[in-house]
């Protein structure tokens, strides 16, 4: 059943329609700042990404996630409540920010969210505690959760969580006594984009992307999945997942750029893209640009090997890694690959049959 919240022709639900532009060139942007860059991504491949990573580096790099995403979801907020609002919502208490957390999460698909329990006296022992269903990625939520509440208490936060069920978490912020130090917001990456001319069909009702329809949105339980492959999607912001692979590249060193191709790699290999949609050139244009990670402008199978170059990527290592995966079942051995930021900002991706 499709509901006020949602399209009647598409089904997607018309705030998520509001909030973002799917541009001509390969983007997904919040309306509201066209800087804060998005991408429609299946959940299972973060997941996935970080489970590799996690087994290939050989420690837990749950604090780096959360740590990342804190600052980014921080950044966002922060920037979006005018100063106004700002004294306004640190007076009223956090059920303003739980009901926009939950909001978010009913939208862009991270899970069932809601407030369980809150104590607030503006005193040392505040807390948040929110009962969470299917969460899109649990460190990443519990980030979201410390960012939106750095947001409106301006100090720091401690988040912890403990497993209810097997898909069931509770997770707690607690309030510190120290103040949040803002030297710490996230630079992030300041993406400059290309004019493109990819031309994405528009649903003829709400203007967003028609291929939104290809998707089932639960909103009651904050889940989005393909009709077609089952596959669970999210709506996030590439910059938090850039600033782990930097954090992890400060910590680990230079290795880290090929533990994360080869996280990717791994995942893609277990066929979970269709390697047909994305071996021809209109296929994988469109598997990147609906997803948000840019503007594919070559591609060549040669005897050699595969040549792309694509404008406006994000998330530079995970497409190698995609690429790479996707040119190893192609052609059924291991490559080798190597890429490039160009000096025209285009990023060049060779990827070769090994040895
Ligand atoms: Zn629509």
């Amino acid at each position: 059943m499709i509901g006020d919240r949602q399209c009647k022709e598409c089904g997607a639900p018309k705030r998520l329609v509001r909030e973002h532009r799917w541009l001509s060139n390969g983007t997904i942007v919040q309306r509201k700042n066209p800087y804060h860059r998005m991408i429609f991504i299946e959940c299972e491949n973060i997941n996935a990404t970080y489970r590799n990573l996690e087994e290939l580096v050989g420690v837990s790099i749950e604090h780096l996630l959360i740590e990342a995403k804190r600052k980014a979801t921080f950044d966002f907020i922060d920037r979006l409540l005018l100063s106004g609002v700002k004294t306004f919502v640190r007076l009223s208490g956090a059920r303003i920010i739980a009901r926009a957390v939950t909001s978010l999460g009913s939208t862009m698909g991270y899970g069932k969210i809601k407030l369980a329990d809150i104590h607030r006296i503006h005193g040392r022992d505040d807390y948040a505690t929110f009962r969470v269903e299917k969460p899109y990625s649990l460190p990443l939520l519990c980030g979201d959760m410390a960012g939106s509440l750095n947001a409106i208490d301006r100090r720091e936060v401690g988040i912890s969580y403990v497993q209810v069920s097997p898909e069931v978490y509770k997770v707690t912020g607690r309030v510190s006594d120290h103040p949040l130090e803002l030297k710490e917001r996230l630079e992030g990456t300041r993406y400059k984009y290309k004019p493109g001319d990819i031309e994405i069909e528009r649903c003829p009702a709400c203007g967003g992307p028609a291929f939104l329809s290809q998707y089932h949105w639960d909103l009651e339980n904050g889940i989005i999945t393909s009709k077609s492959s089952g596959h669970r999607k999210a709506m996030i912001g590439p910059a938090a997942l850039e600033s782990v692979i930097e954090e992890l590249q400060h910590e680990l060193g230079d290795t880290v750029a090929e533990t994360v191709i080869e996280a990717q790699r791994r995942f893609v290999k277990t066929d979970f893209y269709s390697l047909e949609e994305a071996s021809y050139e209109e296929g994988l244009r469109k598997h990147l640009y609906l997803r948000g990670m840019g503007n594919l402008r070559e591609l060549k199978w040669s005897e050699s090997g595969l040549y792309l170059r694509l404008e406006n990527a994000c998330l530079h290592l995970v497409l190698v890694g995609l690429v790479k995966g996707l040119y190893e079942l192609g052609i059924g051995r291991d490559a080798e690959v190597e890429w490039e930021l160009d000096a025209s900002g285009s990023f060049v991706i060779r990827a070769l049959p090994a040895g």
